[in-house]
């Protein structure tokens, strides 16, 4: 069990997260940033989508890769969606 820290305890005690007891919109009951009031499970999947992505090897002039990149990622988002992974 966590303890419940409201975002305006936190925000007077100058901390970075806060938590609620509360399940995000995505069903974690995780600590939330203070700043953004994301939940620190819904940024840490987000963050290792972005860093699994593969747009970022490609060059904008091969068309043809980047055209199966993005075949490709759109399998990886279908089958996240599919196993809600
Ligand atoms: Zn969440």
């Amino acid at each position: 069990m966590h303890n419940i820290i409201t975002r305006e305890d936190a925000q007077d005690r100058e901390l970075t997260y806060y938590y609620t007891g509360e399940p995000c919109k995505r069903g974690h009951t995780d600590y939330r940033y203070v700043v953004n009031r994301r939940c620190v499970q819904c940024t840490r999947e987000r963050d290792s989508k972005r860093s699994r992505s593969v747009f970022n090897t490609i060059q904008p002039s091969n068309v043809r890769q980047r055209a199966a990149a993005i075949e490709h990622q759109r399998e990886l988002t279908q089958i996240e969606q599919e196993y809600r992974l």
